[in-house]
């Protein structure tokens, strides 16, 4: 059963991709634009702080998610940094995040000196559970006059995080119900779900503000970046002004208005980003044909099943996965050794970010289902050039 399955998984990664080895598990696409525009702002000297490509990069972003503002930054994790500091999280206050999430979204809580405070995760999205995080809040949380407060540590709950696990949008209505009972904002960390739409809106446009990030292995990169969208035009014009250094604007003089972060994202990295939102639907595109073959591709291996998109979403299918069907980790592991070994690579999920030393002490709820997707998850071969490998049998 076991040699099954992972035979079985060696077998559909090459079927759905067309390769026997060499596959890596998110390489970039530059197929467009990206070496004409990187070289302009080589060309005219404009590579840092100040250029044309930056703004238009925001229109860009704004034209494709639908957000009233967007603003770029120089990676997804500044981003959610300065998002949850304009939402109102302070230091000592907590901020609901699922455990099962990559560290940046815990980092950027702790550089403010909030406490993260980890939610469990459902099957279906891999992300925040509405439901069980609706009773946690029953039991441990109250209402005062300035917000809600843990009952058992006494801080204020000044924002709830939940992240789109590899792209699959998490159920947003239960959730915004949630944060409007309790009167907690929202902030989305979409840094995965560029291209990922929930009952026809794109994520991280739901809270008070969302965050993206641009990094090398994600749906489009800028080499390093990220930004900020929000609908609230004060809001954006703060977080432009505090990523900025917070310099008011002059002719000559330096002077700054409060202690600003060099969060900018360079002229240099926005020019690739305009590039490759160019080349963004033709991704996006390809990397639902890519989904689509490793569906029929595992449909016939047994002991796994592949993870897809969510009940009323659209997924943008950023990283391929499959489930075990029960936690193991002697599988698990052999399966990660066997496919990396194979020359297909392979990953586990993150290890639960309660499970870290730097939030031993971070208060949590019960997180059973987190841990056991966190032994069950395996990450496959996702980038979108996957697709055009694809042997024409697949196809269709
Ligand atoms: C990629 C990512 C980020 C931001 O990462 P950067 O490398 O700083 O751009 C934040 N949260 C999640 C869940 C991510 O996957």
């Amino acid at each position: 059963m076991s040699a099954n399955s992972i035979t079985g998984t060696i077998q559909a990664i090459r079927t759905a991709t067309g390769a026997t080895s060499g596959i890596v598990l998110h390489e970039p696409t530059f197929a467009g634009n990206e070496w004409a525009y990187v070289k302009d702002t080589i060309d005219t000297g404009w590579v840092s702080s100040a250029g044309k490509y930056v703004n238009q990069f925001e229109e860009q972003l704004q034209e494709f998610t639908g957000a009233r503002r967007a603003i770029a930054v120089a990676n997804g994790t500044a981003a959610l940094h300065v998002a949850l500091l304009l939402a109102g999280v302070e230091r000592d206050t907590e901020v609901v995040m699922p455990a099962l999430t990559f560290a940046a979204t815990a980092a950027a809580a702790a550089y403010i000196g909030a406490v993260p405070h980890f939610a469990d995760s459902e099957y279906t999205t891999l992300g925040i559970d509405p439901d069980k995080l609706a009773a946690h809040l029953d039991s441990i949380a109250e209402r005062r006059k300035d917000g809600t407060y843990n009952k058992t540590t006494g801080r204020r709950i000044a924002a709830i995080v939940p992240m789109h696990t590899f792209g699959h949008p998490v159920r947003m209505d239960e959730l915004c119900a949630l944060c409007e009972a309790w009167n907690i904002p929202l902030v989305e960390d979409a840094a995965e779900s560029l291209g990922s739409y929930y009952k026809g809106k794109h994520t991280g446009l739901f809270g008070t503000l969302g965050t993206l990030s641009f990094n090398g292995n994600k749906t489009i990169t800028t080499g390093g970046g990220g930004a900020i969208l929000t609908d609230d035009v004060a809001l954006a014009d703060k977080a432009k002004h505090i990523t900025t250094t917070a310099k008011l604007p002059h002719k000559w003089e330096y002077f700054h208005d409060m202690v600003g972060f060099n969060y900018r994202m360079p002229n240099l990295n926005a020019a690739l980003g305009c590039a490759q939102i160019e080349q963004l639907p033709t991704l996006l595109a390809q990397k639902r044909v890519l989904a689509e073959r490793y569906i029929k591709a595992f449909a016939c291996v047994s002991g796994v099943q592949f993870v897809r998109e969510p009940e009323h979403c659209v997924s943008n299918y950023w990283l391929n996965a499959i489930m075990l069907d029960k936690a193991d980790m002697t599988l698990r592991n052999d399966m990660l050794e066997q496919t990396n070994a194979a020359g297909l690579m392979t990953r586990p999920v993150w290890t639960l970010m309660s499970r870290l030393p730097m939030y031993a002490a971070a208060p949590r709820m019960d997180l059973g289902v987190a841990q056991d997707i966190e032994a069950r998850l395996i990450n496959i071969p996702s980038g979108a050039g996957l697709a055009a490998g694809a042997p024409s049998e697949m196809a269709g």
